[in-house]
């Protein structure tokens, strides 16, 4: 596939591609341009016009362009949901389920910004109005891991409130992306507006990061690229928006319903292998429900299906690449050389593979108990007594994002959830909740600024005050 620049298929000016795998089986499933600094530079400049002409829209003419928009997410769900599962190794019904969400984000922000209003301030001489207006050219970086759903949850906004958008995908994931933007294109939104560039972040990230011509980055990644990306965009003060990673825990209070605490574990560990940024990463257990937990997390984990994610009774596939299985194979192989005991798994198969894993006799000194993010299916049991315990374990790591405590009891689980030092906190749930309406963002070093509904188009703006002095 090529790059879209001004509705235009586009390699980079030197020809260089890179293969995207598919990582079930190791197939090229096709290539994408490795752009150039300078082919960045070119598509910004297209950007910029872009900008102008949907900036001088009114709200409504781009709200009925985003509305089509959103229609013809649906009705091309299901190649783009194909294209998502061939690079993704995802379940072919989340994949369906990452368009449809991408549809919902586009009609429901095109919906919002048809009813933000300005204000009028009090003053006795003049006339003081505060109206918004867009920020001009926006970069969406996506991860592997929701390239799709991210796309929504970044240009949704970005174009309801009059932007021009570049998404630059992760090398691994960009295919989805490009055909997304295709077809976006293919129902309004205007060729300048949109585009999508590939290629690896060092040199493509890089220079969208360094550009004076981009006005505002969103990023979804680590926190060692959110770091890099800030301090390349502090030069030209451009805005950044950052949803980074996580080492959420969830608490399990002594009077849970240990059914409920083991199914919610499941779904928020299996989902997409693992691969999410807020699922549950570290299950901080009271000791005296330690071993019954346990039991049965493995007697479920057991009956789950793991395989091909076209095979609709898959319960999960693989990771998004052999090197990513081999990583979480390290990382468990230290937790479990540092004195960590494996319940079930701990095992790596068919290249990019990872068995469900249980952990216990996780300590709370060790680097899995802290800031070590594993990005599999991995769970740690960490043992407390006493409530405060709990919550210390919980907050000690430099991540924030979100977390989750399960209990029977709601005053108490209220009173731990107040506590939990992230962006979120669920009760009688693991921290992976996220609706397209939440502000959803992290504290410490999760991140900087939300995603959701509720604020990120106001956020895709400036405010700006006009006042006609002398008025009354
Ligand atoms: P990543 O390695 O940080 O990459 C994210 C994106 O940044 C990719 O498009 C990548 O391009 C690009 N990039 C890499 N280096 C860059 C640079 N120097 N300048 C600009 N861009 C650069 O993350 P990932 O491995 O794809 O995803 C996993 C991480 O994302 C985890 O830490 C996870 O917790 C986090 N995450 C957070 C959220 C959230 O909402 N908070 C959601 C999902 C994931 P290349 O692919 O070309 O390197
Ligand atoms: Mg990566």
């Amino acid at each position: 596939m090529e790059m879209f620049f001004g509705g235009i298929p586009t390699a980079a000016s030197n020809g260089k591609t890179m293969n995207v795998i598919n990582p079930i089986n190791q197939e090229i499933i096709d290539t994408v341009p490795c752009a150039t600094p300078e082919d960045v530079n070119h598509v910004l400049s297209i950007a910029q016009d872009g900008a102008k002409l949907w900036g001088s829209k009114t709200t409504e003419e781009r709200a009925d362009i985003l509305f089509n928009a959103a229609d013809a997410l649906i009705s091309e769900q299901g190649t783009i949901a194909t294209l998502l599962s061939k690079e993704t190794g995802k379940p072919y019904k989340q994949s369906l389920g990452c368009v449809d969400l991408a549809s919902q984000l586009f009609r429901g922000y095109a919906e919002k910004a048809k009813h933000l209003y300005g204000h009028i301030l009090p003053s006795a001489d003049d006339f003081i109005t505060v109206q918004r207006e867009p920020l001009g050219v926006v970069v969406c970086i996506t991860p592997f891991n929701f390239p799709i759903e991210l796309y929504g949850h970044k240009a949704g906004p970005a174009l309801a409130a009059g932007n021009a958008v570049v998404i630059k995908p992760a090398s691994d994931t960009p295919l989805a992306t490009i055909y997304m933007t295709e077809v976006l294109i293919r129902s309004g939104i205007p060729a300048e507006v949109l585009h999508v560039v590939t290629g690896s972040g060092s040199i493509v990230g890089r220079a969208l990061s360094e550009s004076p011509k981009v006005n505002a980055i969103s990023l979804t990644g680590s926190t060692s690229v959110g770091i890099d990306i800030m301090e390349h965009c502090a030069k030209n003060m451009t805005r950044t928006f950052m949803e980074l990673g996580g080492n959420d825990g969830v608490i399990i209070l002594d009077d849970a319903d240990i059914d409920h605490a083991v199914a919610e574990a499941i779904n928020g560990r299996i989902y997409n292998a693992g691969q999410v940024c807020c699922a549950p990463k570290r299950f901080i257990v009271h000791n005296s429900i330690l071993d019954e937990f346990s039991e049965k997390l493995v007697k479920r984990i057991l009956a789950l299906k793991i395989g091909d994610p076209f095979d609709p009774s898959s319960d999960m596939g693989c990771l998004i690449s052999e090197s990513a299985a081999a990583e979480v194979a390290e990382q468990v192989n230290n937790t479990i050389a540092a004195g960590a005991k494996c319940l079930c798994g701990g095992e790596r198969y068919d290249k990019s593979f990872y068995r469900p894993t249980v952990l216990t006799n996780v300590t709370q000194d060790m680097p899995i108990s802290k800031d070590m993010e594993i990005f599999g299916p991995v769970f740690p049991i960490i043992g407390f007594d006493t409530d405060e315990e709990a919550l210390s374990i919980l907050n000690q790591s430099s991540y924030g994002l979100s977390g989750g405590v399960i209990s029977n009891n709601t005053r108490r689980a209220f009173g731990i959830a107040k506590q939990i030092d992230a962006g979120g906190a669920i009760i009688n749930g693991v921290g992976m909740y996220r609706t397209i309406h939440m502000p959803f963002g992290g504290y410490k070093k999760s991140g900087i600024g939300t995603e959701g509904f509720l604020e990120t188009l106001q956020e895709m703006m400036h405010t700006k005050s006009i006042v006609l002095k002398g008025l009354h």
